[in-house]
């Protein structure tokens, strides 16, 4: 899952990109301009096979979308943001996968940032980390920085929860080629995939940063939002999940506190009930709190506000584990009383 996905407002045709924008990062040592632009491919190939339980970004796929839809959809992108340090293209999928990004469109990006001395991020599946592709990329532009949806060091958890499709060795050797070829790598650590308790969940995304801390100059921490026509959508509307409090993702951040590389953190759909959230009156304090944080590394900035919900969140923190199970109890009395 990526993170940053809330932004900008969707296009649906095959020669704009899906979306656009600008944002801060953090790049050696400094809060530089960087710039999003979402290209609408064929979509990623794990979905054509089955898909993860908590992805739904498929819906910004066509598989009408031709070769140089593409090269027009990245034109039309960049001349939007103008000049920026850092450029993330995004696609549903991997941008290494040449039946999503061929081979010509990959090149005219590449160069692109090449010529304006653009640290460019993209995003890849582990299988399609390999010397081949890389060797390729670096020859033409060699400021790269991978990102890599791993979201659980934990097998089980990425077999039965995500349906991820690949093993934590899978990730490991993608890192470890990235490296090879003088790439950055930037991991996605998840916060509560489906059929994991709070707790559990908060447990699992603390053991998955230590993990990938080793192989990563990036964690990113990306609490699950519930996304449509997903898994976890159909459980979410059966009151049988409930996306994680914004408390949750504040403690995987503290435990991570200490770890080498930066950490990144900015909720997709924070504060709303499909996203990571708590009561509605501490959100807004947490998630600004969150930005400001991933874009200066100043832990000083996270937000602690007082609120009277820690304490419900605590509450479910323990029962959870006591009833041995998960449920959005607090959405279901709430829409009971309404
Ligand atoms: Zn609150």
């Amino acid at each position: 899952m990526s993170e940053r996905r809330s932004k900008g407002a969707r296009r649906s045709d095959a020669t704009s990109p899906v979306a656009a924008w600008k944002e801060k990062e953090y790049l050696n040592g400094k809060t530089v301009d960087a710039g999003v632009v979402i290209l609408r491919t064929s979509g990623c190939s794990h979905f054509h096979r089955d898909g993860c339980s908590m992805c739904g970004y498929n819906v910004e796929s066509s598989c009408d979308v031709k070769p140089e839809d593409v090269t027009k959809q990245f034109a039309t992108g960049v001349q939007k943001l103008g000049q920026v340090d850092f450029l993330k293209v995004y696609t549903s999928g991997s941008f290494l996968d040449e039946s999503e990004v061929g081979k010509e469109q990959r090149e005219t990006i590449l160069k692109h940032c090449e010529d304006g001395g653009t640290r460019l991020l993209f995003e890849s599946r582990p299988e399609y980390v390999t010397d081949e592709t890389l060797g390729s990329v670096v020859s033409i532009h060699d400021d790269i920085e991978i990102a890599l949806g791993l979201e659980s060091s934990n097998d089980n958890v990425l077999r039965y929860s995500i349906n991820k499709g690949f093993t934590f060795k899978d990730y490991e050797r993608a890192a470890a080629t990235a490296h090879s070829h003088g790439a950055d790598v930037r991991t996605y650590v998840l916060l509560k995939p489906p059929f994991l308790s709070e707790s559990e969940a908060i447990a699992d995304s603390i053991t998955t940063m230590r993990a990938a801390a080793k192989m990563s100059e990036t964690l990113s921490l990306n609490p699950v939002n519930v996304q449509k026509g997903t898994l976890v959508e159909k459980l979410w509307k059966g009151w049988a999940y409930r996306s994680p409090w914004l408390w949750s993702v504040l403690e995987v951040i503290k435990a991570s506190e200490g770890l080498s590389g930066k950490i990144v953190c900015d909720p997709t759909g924070g504060g709303k009930e499909r996203g990571a959230h708590n009561c509605g009156k501490c959100d807004d304090v947490i998630i600004d709190s969150l930005k400001s944080y991933s874009i200066t590394q100043d832990a000083s900035r996270l937000g602690w506000p007082e609120c009277g919900c820690s304490e419900i969140w605590r509450s479910v923190l323990e029962l959870e584990d006591y009833v041995m199970g998960s449920c959005d109890l607090q959405r279901f009395f709430r829409k009971q009383r309404a």
